[in-house]
Protein backbone atom coordinates (compact mmCIF):
# COMPACT_ATOMS: atom_id res chain seq x y z
CA UNK A 1 0.00 0.00 0.00
CA UNK A 2 1.50 3.18 -0.84
CA UNK A 3 2.42 5.38 2.20
CA UNK A 4 -0.59 8.41 3.31
CA UNK A 5 0.42 11.38 2.54
CA UNK A 6 0.45 12.83 6.29
CA UNK A 7 -2.20 15.34 6.47
CA UNK A 8 -2.30 18.97 7.94
CA UNK A 9 -3.99 20.05 10.66
CA UNK A 10 -3.81 23.41 10.44
CA UNK A 11 -6.71 24.82 10.31
CA UNK A 12 -8.63 25.81 13.57
CA UNK A 13 -11.54 23.14 13.31
CA UNK A 14 -8.60 20.81 13.81
CA UNK A 15 -7.42 22.57 17.03
CA UNK A 16 -9.48 24.65 18.99
CA UNK A 17 -13.49 22.40 20.41
CA UNK A 18 -15.19 26.26 19.82
CA UNK A 19 -13.83 26.74 16.20
CA UNK A 20 -14.75 23.19 15.28
CA UNK A 21 -18.41 23.26 16.56
CA UNK A 22 -19.22 26.87 15.09
CA UNK A 23 -17.60 25.40 11.99
CA UNK A 24 -20.29 22.57 12.31
CA UNK A 25 -23.27 24.69 13.51
CA UNK A 26 -22.62 26.76 10.51
CA UNK A 27 -22.39 24.10 8.17
CA UNK A 28 -25.92 21.90 9.40
CA UNK A 29 -27.40 25.20 10.26
CA UNK A 30 -26.43 27.60 7.05
CA UNK A 31 -29.72 29.64 7.70
CA UNK A 32 -28.91 29.44 11.70
CA UNK A 33 -30.00 27.52 13.91
CA UNK A 34 -33.13 24.62 14.03
CA UNK A 35 -34.35 23.00 16.71
CA UNK A 36 -33.91 19.28 16.43
CA UNK A 37 -36.89 18.66 18.90
CA UNK A 38 -39.84 20.88 17.11
CA UNK A 39 -38.35 22.45 14.26
CA UNK A 40 -38.34 25.88 15.00
CA UNK A 41 -36.07 27.96 13.43
CA UNK A 42 -37.52 31.34 14.37
CA UNK A 43 -34.34 33.55 15.58
CA UNK A 44 -36.34 35.13 17.82
CA UNK A 45 -37.15 32.00 19.86
CA UNK A 46 -33.95 30.15 20.03
CA UNK A 47 -31.65 31.33 22.57
CA UNK A 48 -27.89 30.84 23.08
CA UNK A 49 -27.70 29.66 26.59
CA UNK A 50 -24.50 31.38 27.97
CA UNK A 51 -22.84 32.13 31.16
CA UNK A 52 -20.06 30.71 33.50
CA UNK A 53 -22.13 27.90 34.67
CA UNK A 54 -20.46 24.47 34.81
CA UNK A 55 -23.58 22.97 33.81
CA UNK A 56 -23.87 24.48 30.81
CA UNK A 57 -22.65 22.39 27.97
CA UNK A 58 -20.75 24.66 25.43
CA UNK A 59 -22.98 25.43 22.27
CA UNK A 60 -26.18 25.26 24.36
CA UNK A 61 -29.37 26.54 22.89
CA UNK A 62 -32.65 26.94 24.37
CA UNK A 63 -36.04 26.68 22.40
CA UNK A 64 -38.87 29.36 23.56
CA UNK A 65 -41.46 27.15 21.24
CA UNK A 66 -40.63 23.77 22.82
CA UNK A 67 -38.75 24.69 25.94
CA UNK A 68 -35.87 21.82 24.80
CA UNK A 69 -32.61 22.54 25.03
CA UNK A 70 -29.81 21.04 22.08
CA UNK A 71 -26.58 21.52 20.90
CA UNK A 72 -25.54 21.02 17.33
CA UNK A 73 -24.86 17.62 18.14
CA UNK A 74 -28.10 16.58 18.78
CA UNK A 75 -30.03 14.67 16.25
CA UNK A 76 -26.80 13.74 14.58
CA UNK A 77 -24.43 10.94 13.80
CA UNK A 78 -22.39 12.50 17.03
CA UNK A 79 -25.19 12.67 19.34
CA UNK A 80 -23.61 10.30 22.33
CA UNK A 81 -20.17 10.58 20.82
CA UNK A 82 -17.48 11.47 23.26
CA UNK A 83 -15.03 12.18 20.64
CA UNK A 84 -13.86 15.67 20.55
CA UNK A 85 -15.94 17.99 17.56
CA UNK A 86 -12.14 18.82 16.40
CA UNK A 87 -11.11 15.16 15.77
CA UNK A 88 -14.54 14.61 13.75
CA UNK A 89 -12.48 17.36 11.94
CA UNK A 90 -10.20 15.62 11.41
CA UNK A 91 -11.37 12.39 10.79
CA UNK A 92 -13.92 13.69 8.00
CA UNK A 93 -11.16 15.54 5.93
CA UNK A 94 -8.78 12.45 5.86
CA UNK A 95 -11.76 10.64 4.79
CA UNK A 96 -12.56 12.96 1.97
CA UNK A 97 -9.08 13.69 0.71
CA UNK A 98 -8.10 12.21 -2.09
CA UNK A 99 -10.48 9.02 -3.74
CA UNK A 100 -9.66 6.00 -2.04
CA UNK A 101 -10.33 6.80 1.90
CA UNK A 102 -8.30 5.79 4.94
CA UNK A 103 -8.43 3.00 7.17
CA UNK A 104 -9.36 3.18 10.73
CA UNK A 105 -6.01 2.30 11.64
CA UNK A 106 -4.64 5.22 10.06
CA UNK A 107 -7.48 7.53 11.36
CA UNK A 108 -6.05 5.99 15.18
CA UNK A 109 -2.70 6.21 14.88
CA UNK A 110 -3.15 10.15 13.07
CA UNK A 111 -5.90 11.73 15.66
CA UNK A 112 -4.74 9.81 18.69
CA UNK A 113 -7.93 7.79 19.10
CA UNK A 114 -8.97 4.29 19.95
CA UNK A 115 -8.52 1.86 16.90
CA UNK A 116 -12.16 0.86 18.15
CA UNK A 117 -13.32 4.27 18.35
CA UNK A 118 -11.16 5.11 14.91
CA UNK A 119 -13.48 2.48 13.33
CA UNK A 120 -16.92 3.43 14.88
CA UNK A 121 -16.36 7.13 13.75
CA UNK A 122 -15.44 5.65 10.17
CA UNK A 123 -18.60 4.38 10.44
CA UNK A 124 -20.45 7.20 11.33
CA UNK A 125 -18.91 9.24 9.19
CA UNK A 126 -20.05 6.75 5.91
CA UNK A 127 -23.72 7.16 7.42
CA UNK A 128 -23.41 10.96 7.04
CA UNK A 129 -22.10 10.83 3.37
CA UNK A 130 -25.14 8.73 2.53
CA UNK A 131 -27.04 10.09 0.27
CA UNK A 132 -31.12 10.27 1.30
CA UNK A 133 -33.03 12.29 -1.02
CA UNK A 134 -31.24 11.53 -4.84
CA UNK A 135 -33.75 11.87 -7.42
CA UNK A 136 -33.53 9.95 -10.48
CA UNK A 137 -30.21 9.81 -12.77
CA UNK A 138 -30.48 10.66 -16.41
CA UNK A 139 -32.89 12.24 -17.78
CA UNK A 140 -34.49 13.23 -21.52
CA UNK A 141 -31.36 12.82 -24.03
CA UNK A 142 -28.95 11.89 -21.11
CA UNK A 143 -27.11 8.63 -20.47
CA UNK A 144 -26.84 6.11 -18.16
CA UNK A 145 -24.48 3.40 -17.88
CA UNK A 146 -25.34 0.18 -16.02
CA UNK A 147 -23.09 -2.73 -14.68
CA UNK A 148 -22.25 -4.73 -12.25
CA UNK A 149 -19.20 -6.67 -10.93
CA UNK A 150 -18.49 -8.92 -8.25
CA UNK A 151 -16.20 -8.18 -5.36
CA UNK A 152 -13.80 -10.85 -3.72
CA UNK A 153 -13.92 -12.22 -0.31
CA UNK A 154 -11.61 -11.85 2.28
CA UNK A 155 -8.45 -14.44 1.91
CA UNK A 156 -9.91 -16.43 4.51
CA UNK A 157 -12.74 -16.92 3.33
CA UNK A 158 -11.54 -17.41 -0.28
CA UNK A 159 -9.55 -20.40 0.91
CA UNK A 160 -13.08 -22.12 0.94
CA UNK A 161 -15.78 -21.00 -1.14
CA UNK A 162 -14.75 -20.30 -5.07
CA UNK A 163 -16.11 -19.22 -7.60
CA UNK A 164 -18.86 -15.80 -8.19
CA UNK A 165 -21.84 -16.99 -6.60
CA UNK A 166 -20.20 -16.73 -3.07
CA UNK A 167 -18.75 -13.23 -4.23
CA UNK A 168 -20.74 -10.12 -3.43
CA UNK A 169 -22.19 -8.42 -6.18
CA UNK A 170 -22.69 -4.79 -6.93
CA UNK A 171 -24.46 -3.00 -9.65
CA UNK A 172 -23.81 0.71 -10.42
CA UNK A 173 -25.44 3.03 -12.52
CA UNK A 174 -23.30 6.11 -13.64
CA UNK A 175 -23.75 9.15 -15.44
CA UNK A 176 -21.07 10.12 -17.68
CA UNK A 177 -19.71 13.46 -16.31
CA UNK A 178 -22.19 13.44 -13.70
CA UNK A 179 -23.18 11.09 -10.51
CA UNK A 180 -22.99 7.15 -9.36
CA UNK A 181 -25.59 5.20 -7.75
CA UNK A 182 -24.01 1.84 -6.05
CA UNK A 183 -26.10 -1.27 -5.09
CA UNK A 184 -25.14 -4.39 -3.23
CA UNK A 185 -27.51 -7.46 -4.32
CA UNK A 186 -27.55 -11.04 -3.37
CA UNK A 187 -27.18 -12.48 -6.70
CA UNK A 188 -28.16 -9.85 -9.87
CA UNK A 189 -31.41 -10.91 -11.46
CA UNK A 190 -33.06 -9.67 -14.10
CA UNK A 191 -35.82 -9.02 -11.44
CA UNK A 192 -33.17 -7.50 -8.91
CA UNK A 193 -31.34 -5.16 -11.62
CA UNK A 194 -34.97 -3.79 -13.47
CA UNK A 195 -35.82 -2.80 -9.68
CA UNK A 196 -33.06 -0.87 -9.24
CA UNK A 197 -33.02 0.35 -12.41
CA UNK A 198 -36.82 1.54 -12.86
CA UNK A 199 -36.17 3.12 -9.94
CA UNK A 200 -33.19 4.87 -9.89
CA UNK A 201 -32.97 5.76 -13.44
CA UNK A 202 -35.52 8.50 -15.54
CA UNK A 203 -36.77 6.34 -18.22
CA UNK A 204 -36.36 8.92 -20.59
CA UNK A 205 -32.59 8.05 -20.78
CA UNK A 206 -30.47 6.34 -22.73
CA UNK A 207 -29.21 2.84 -21.19
CA UNK A 208 -25.91 1.54 -22.02
CA UNK A 209 -24.92 -2.05 -20.99
CA UNK A 210 -22.73 -4.68 -21.94
CA UNK A 211 -24.51 -7.61 -23.55
CA UNK A 212 -25.77 -9.46 -20.42
CA UNK A 213 -28.70 -10.65 -20.02
CA UNK A 214 -29.86 -9.31 -16.97
CA UNK A 215 -30.53 -5.71 -19.18
CA UNK A 216 -32.58 -7.05 -22.70
CA UNK A 217 -35.77 -6.60 -21.38
CA UNK A 218 -35.51 -3.66 -18.92
CA UNK A 219 -33.75 -1.63 -21.56
CA UNK A 220 -36.84 -2.01 -23.07
CA UNK A 221 -38.38 0.47 -21.30
CA UNK A 222 -36.04 3.05 -21.81
CA UNK A 223 -35.84 5.99 -24.07
CA UNK A 224 -32.90 3.97 -25.46
CA UNK A 225 -30.94 1.20 -24.93
CA UNK A 226 -27.59 0.47 -26.70
CA UNK A 227 -25.00 -2.52 -25.55
CA UNK A 228 -21.58 -2.75 -25.86
CA UNK A 229 -19.57 -5.71 -26.28
CA UNK A 230 -16.81 -5.74 -24.03
CA UNK A 231 -13.63 -5.53 -26.11
CA UNK A 232 -14.76 -4.14 -28.83
CA UNK A 233 -12.97 -3.55 -31.39
CA UNK A 234 -9.45 -3.58 -29.39
CA UNK A 235 -7.92 -5.26 -26.74
CA UNK A 236 -9.22 -2.35 -23.80
CA UNK A 237 -11.25 0.01 -25.55
CA UNK A 238 -15.18 -0.56 -24.80
CA UNK A 239 -16.93 1.70 -27.51
CA UNK A 240 -19.51 0.66 -29.58
CA UNK A 241 -19.78 1.85 -32.96
CA UNK A 242 -22.86 4.75 -31.80
CA UNK A 243 -20.23 5.83 -28.92
CA UNK A 244 -21.88 3.41 -26.08
CA UNK A 245 -19.74 2.34 -23.85
CA UNK A 246 -19.54 1.12 -19.89
CA UNK A 247 -16.12 3.03 -19.18
CA UNK A 248 -17.85 5.52 -16.71
CA UNK A 249 -19.23 2.86 -14.56
CA UNK A 250 -15.95 0.24 -14.75
CA UNK A 251 -13.60 2.83 -13.83
CA UNK A 252 -15.76 3.27 -10.78
CA UNK A 253 -15.68 -0.35 -10.32
CA UNK A 254 -12.08 0.28 -10.74
CA UNK A 255 -11.33 2.68 -8.41
CA UNK A 256 -13.73 0.98 -5.47
CA UNK A 257 -11.82 -2.14 -5.89
CA UNK A 258 -8.24 -0.63 -5.70
CA UNK A 259 -9.35 1.53 -2.70
CA UNK A 260 -10.95 -1.77 -0.65
CA UNK A 261 -8.13 -3.51 -1.82
CA UNK A 262 -5.39 -0.94 -0.78
CA UNK A 263 -7.17 0.79 1.99
CA UNK A 264 -9.98 -1.69 3.68
CA UNK A 265 -8.36 -5.36 3.52
CA UNK A 266 -11.25 -6.37 5.32
CA UNK A 267 -15.17 -5.78 4.84
CA UNK A 268 -17.87 -8.28 5.63
CA UNK A 269 -21.01 -8.26 3.74
CA UNK A 270 -22.92 -6.62 6.67
CA UNK A 271 -20.63 -3.39 5.97
CA UNK A 272 -20.42 -3.09 2.42
CA UNK A 273 -22.97 -1.05 1.86
CA UNK A 274 -21.41 1.57 4.12
CA UNK A 275 -18.00 1.04 2.00
CA UNK A 276 -20.13 1.69 -1.49
CA UNK A 277 -21.70 4.89 0.28
CA UNK A 278 -18.25 6.40 1.20
CA UNK A 279 -17.12 5.53 -2.30
CA UNK A 280 -20.25 6.85 -3.92
CA UNK A 281 -20.10 9.85 -2.39
CA UNK A 282 -16.27 10.88 -3.03
CA UNK A 283 -17.16 9.89 -6.84
CA UNK A 284 -20.32 12.51 -6.68
CA UNK A 285 -18.32 14.84 -5.20
CA UNK A 286 -15.35 14.81 -6.78
CA UNK A 287 -12.95 17.71 -8.20
CA UNK A 288 -14.12 17.13 -12.09
CA UNK A 289 -17.44 18.38 -10.41
CA UNK A 290 -15.71 21.12 -8.96
CA UNK A 291 -15.99 19.65 -5.27
CA UNK A 292 -12.19 20.48 -3.74
CA UNK A 293 -11.26 17.82 -0.35
CA UNK A 294 -12.48 20.81 1.88
CA UNK A 295 -15.84 21.39 0.26
CA UNK A 296 -15.92 17.85 0.06
CA UNK A 297 -15.10 17.12 3.76
CA UNK A 298 -17.76 20.49 4.65
CA UNK A 299 -21.01 18.06 2.48
CA UNK A 300 -19.26 14.88 4.11
CA UNK A 301 -20.50 16.53 7.49
CA UNK A 302 -23.64 18.28 6.72
CA UNK A 303 -25.08 14.78 6.12
CA UNK A 304 -24.81 14.46 10.10
CA UNK A 305 -28.36 15.32 10.42
CA UNK A 306 -31.34 12.61 11.05
CA UNK A 307 -28.71 9.81 11.04
CA UNK A 308 -28.61 9.45 13.85
CA UNK A 309 -26.57 5.87 13.84
CA UNK A 310 -26.16 4.25 17.27
CA UNK A 311 -23.68 1.61 17.39
CA UNK A 312 -24.54 -0.17 20.76
CA UNK A 313 -22.16 -0.20 23.45
CA UNK A 314 -19.44 -2.78 23.25
CA UNK A 315 -17.88 -4.10 26.39
CA UNK A 316 -19.03 -0.59 28.15
CA UNK A 317 -17.45 1.89 25.83
CA UNK A 318 -19.08 4.51 24.01
CA UNK A 319 -17.76 6.09 20.91
ZN1 LIG B 1 -38.10 23.41 19.92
Amino acid sequence: MPKAKEPVFSHKVFQDETAAREALEAARWPDGPVCPHCGNSDPEKIAKVEGAKQSHRPGLFYCVECAGQFTVKVGTVFERSKVPLTKWWMAAHMLNAGKRGVSAHEIHRVIGVTYKTAWFMMHRLREAMKDTNAGPLGGGGKIVQADETYIGNTKRAKSYKKGLRHKRQIVALVEPKGKARVFHVKGATAESVRDILVTNVDRKSELHTDESRLYTETGKEFADHKTVRHGWNQRGVYVGPEGQTTNHVENFFGNFKRGMKGVYSFCSEQHLNRYLTEFEFRFNNRLDLGVGDKERTLLALKGIEGKRLTYRRINGDQV
